[in-house]
């Protein structure tokens, strides 16, 4: 292993505090898919992020927290709440953003100098399998991010000494939804794809040279604007996404042709997305986003809040002069989200309150969005 990855790396047992290993678990999700990835900066979205990190560490530890200050918050508790209320841990014992060194090739006495901080870990006291979580604000179905909780889980068995869980159970926790993701594999299956993508990592720590690699985590890697390999994707694909923008020009496609060109337009789109992002925190630093030149201009603009309309009482009496009841009743919805967390934390079972919810509303009809699938679909 090259010797930068011990040299950065902090002695577990000095307890030092650190921020993150350059090769840690949190990076081998992007490094496995693009060797050249590199993180970018703190921003908005890492200090958000880390404050979720802090509440839900918080509530699983059951120390005292603020209250939560947005959906995103009361997500994350709920989450915790649920957790420390359905998972008995043995001796009580929840591994809250505990630090660990991660085994080498040579098991549990390879010092590899490879660190991370897991978010929450626990053994099962009638299964005894360790349990491993992470947490994430949003879900991205183009990230995997299970190398990150292998990882973790090979920590765990060194940093406790275990004999061999029968299972590590994994799973991911998204604060936007508060869906819990759970992944279980068998101890001997986790330990291979663990070493596997270990030796990866340790070539990239190694200085191999690396292919950049378009993948689901460009927009958030530091060489993105720079990268040969995003220029590639957007110089191949604008011409010819504009020919196929014309609607006269879109029928000479073949099939994979459009499927290609579907593949590019998402590319292209998250590109974008990531430029104007970019472009909104420059603005917001007070930087000039303009190219008067060409009169182009960019600049923040204030956009009134959201009404939000919260006693429905109260308002009836205001409107009521006006409106029929039957006329007021139809413009009232009521928030399923809302109503399905209060019911969860009554202690309700999942599936009976989606049983419930559904007696109480009309399911509209499906509708059908275009995505990007894994396999080849079925075809009718
Ligand atoms: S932007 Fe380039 S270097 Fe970064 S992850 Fe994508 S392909 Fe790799």
């Amino acid at each position: 292993m090259k010797s930068v990855m011990k040299n950065n790396a902090p002695s577990v047992m000095e307890g030092a505090v650190m921020e993150h290993h350059p090769y840690g678990p949190s990076k081998w999700p992007p490094l496995l898919e693009c060797g050249c990835f590199e993180s970018r900066g703190p921003s908005e979205a890492t200090e958000r992020g880390t404050r979720l990190h802090e509440l839900f560490a918080a509530v699983m530890r059951g120390d005292q927290h603020d209250e939560p200050a947005d959906m995103l918050e009361r997500n994350v508790v709920r989450v915790a709440e649920t957790i420390r209320r359905t998972y008995e841990p043995t001796l009580g014992r929840f591994y809250v953003e505990e630090l660990v060194e991660l085994p080498g090739p040579g098991g549990m006495s390879d010092d590899t100098g490879i660190w991370g901080r897991l978010d929450l870990a626990w053994i099962d006291v009638d299964t005894l399998d360790l349990h491993v979580a992470d947490l994430k604000s949003a879900e991205n179905p183009e990230r995997n991010h299970l190398p990150q909780l292998l990882a973790y889980a090979a920590g765990m068995v060194r940093h406790l000494h275990l004999e061999g869980p029968r299972n590590v159970v994994l799973h991911m926790i998204y604060a936007d939804s508060s869906k819990m993701t759970t992944t279980t594999l068998d101890i001997g299956d986790a330990s291979t794809e663990y070493l596997a993508d270990y030796l990866r990592i340790a070539e990239i720590g190694r200085g191999k040279a690396c292919e950049p690699r378009q993948c689901g985590w460009c927009d958030l890697c530091a060489r993105f604007t720079s990268c040969p390999a995003m220029q590639a994707v957007a110089e191949k694909a604008s011409p010819r996404l504009a020919d196929a923008a014309k609607p006269e020009r879109w029928a000479d496609f073949t099939s994979e042709q459009k499927a290609r060109l579907c593949a590019l337009a998402d590319t292209l789109s998250r590109w974008c997305e990531a430029v104007r992002d970019y472009a909104s925190e420059d603005a917001k630093a007070g930087e000039c986003i303009a190219d008067p030149a060409n009169a182009i201009y960019f600049g923040l603009q204030e956009r009134k809040g959201r009404l939000l309309i919260k006693d429905v009482r109260q308002t009836w009496e205001v409107v009521k002069p006006y409106l029929t009841a039957e006329g007021y009743r139809r413009c009232l919805s009521v928030s399923q989200v809302e109503i399905r967390d209060a019911l969860r934390r009554t202690g309700m079972k999942a599936s009976d309150v989606t049983a419930m919810l559904e007696r109480c509303g009309t399911r509209l009809p499906p509708t059908t969005v275009f995505v990007r699938k894994s396999a080849e679909p079925d075809v009718a």
